[in-house]
């Protein structure tokens, strides 16, 4: 997440893991909401919100937030999960999907991922289904969108809630539709600086229950409901209730005037990340590497693009990521799951085996530099840095 100081040897063919696409138009939004007097949540949020529900469509509420992760604390609280709930989350995913439930005193059960899509396997979901089991967070792992058929239906059949932790997943689609369309309870997206789309730190909920919609947009400025006012009074501008004891996550307008720049420039920066995958499954083919999987009809982000080294490769993982930084090229790993970091570990006696996909993915896999301002020359320096070090 941080950038990392290189030796100055590989610093001018230093590649990045990723880097946020931010041209003038988000700089020009930037410099007229510091200049316009307003720069909290104010008319830059809505309109965000406004074109961010238009994107989407189909009739979602949109909720702006700081961060992904207030997003996922909000859609959790607003579903009505409590202390002693349990809640479904896959261990193959970043910290933030299971904090959440410990922020509101749930507790956490950890499910594996299918080893072909890195998702959460709807058949670990079902081994996890106790009394207390409230909701499933399946995770878009990448871009690539879960067996959401499946999940729906197990969440019905024990009258669970789903949120999606779309983090990855914008602008993903599953059998045509657009994630946040889908019907689960809500849909949360990161604009987190390494993501797709970025207001620097920032998140949306995105639902289609207008009960959820209420319940977030009160809860994430201090619990403080002022549409029960506006509805009754004509002058209320300086008059609010404290419905209950919110948090602090609104979005600033400086961070909305971000968001509605990258919105609008969504399809350019698609197409620049299908093609970059692209390149990248022609330009690996035939060396000791899985692929990661492609959805059929291509509706994938490609937020990620993670890479996994057979058996034969001639180096281990490790080795790999450290002759890659030494060529100056900065990759990541995605995950080191969440039932080996001593926190979970240690709250549920977890051991690493007990989730064999999840393992093996974080040992053998490799998260490979890709962002939308990658040059195919660029791209090229990578594909031909790997086949060097690769060849068997
Ligand atoms: C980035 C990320 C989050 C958290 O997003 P923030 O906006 O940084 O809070 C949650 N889940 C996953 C899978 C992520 O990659």
């Amino acid at each position: 997440m941080w950038r990392v100081r290189r030796n100055t040897a590989v610093e001018s063919l230093s590649i990045p893991f990723a880097l946020p696409d931010i041209g003038p138009d988000e700089i020009a939004a930037v410099v007229d909401t510091l200049r316009s007097g307003w720069i909290t949540s104010g008319p830059k949020v809505r309109q965000f919100e406004d074109n961010f529900q238009r994107f989407i469509g189909d009739g979602v509420e949109c909720v702006a937030v700081n961060s992904a992760t207030a997003g996922l604390h909000l859609a959790l609280e607003a579903c009505g999960v409590q202390a002693g709930d349990e809640v479904i989350v896959p261990t193959h995913t970043f910290a933030a999907t299971a904090e959440v439930v410990r922020y509101i005193g749930g507790d956490v059960a950890f499910a594996d991922i299918d080893p072909t899509t890195y998702c959460i396997d709807p058949k670990s979901i079902e081994r996890c289904v106790t009394p207390r089991t409230r909701a499933i967070i399946p995770v878009h792992f990448g871009g690539f969108v879960c067996d959401m058929d499946a999940i729906l239906e197990i969440a019905e059949r024990f009258n669970l809630a789903v949120i999606e932790d779309a983090a990855h997943a914008f602008p993903s689609k599953y059998r045509d539709k657009l994630v946040g369309t889908l019907p689960s309870d809500a849909t949360v997206f990161s604009f987190h600086a390494t993501k797709f789309l970025t207001t620097g730190e920032g998140g949306m909920l995105v639902t289609k229950d207008s009960a959820i919609a209420q319940r977030a947009r009160v809860m994430r400025t201090h619990g403080i409901d002022r549409d029960a006012f506006s509805r009754t009074t004509a002058v209320s501008h300086w008059r609010y209730e404290v419905i209950a004891p919110g948090f602090k996550y609104n979005m600033t307008d400086i961070a909305a005037a971000l968001g509605i720049s990258q919105l609008a420039r969504t399809n350019g920066m698609l197409a620049r990340r299908k093609a970059l995958a692209h390149r990248y499954h022609a330009g690996l083919g035939g060396l000791p590497l899985v692929l990661p999987p492609s959805p059929a009809d291509g509706a994938h982000s490609w937020h990620l693009y993670v890479v996994q080294l057979t058996e034969d490769a001639p180096l281990t993982r490790d080795q790999a990521l450290t002759a890659l930084y030494d060529e100056g090229i900065e990759c990541s790993v995605h995950y080191i799951p969440l039932h080996v970091q001593p926190y979970w570990r240690d709250r549920y006696k977890l051991s690493p085996e007990q989730f064999p996909n999840s393992l093996r993915l974080s040992e053998s896999s490799i998260s490979l530099p890709l962002y939308t301002r990658m040059t195919d020359a660029d791209q090229d320096y990578v594909i031909d840095a790997l086949r060097r070090l690769l060849r068997t």
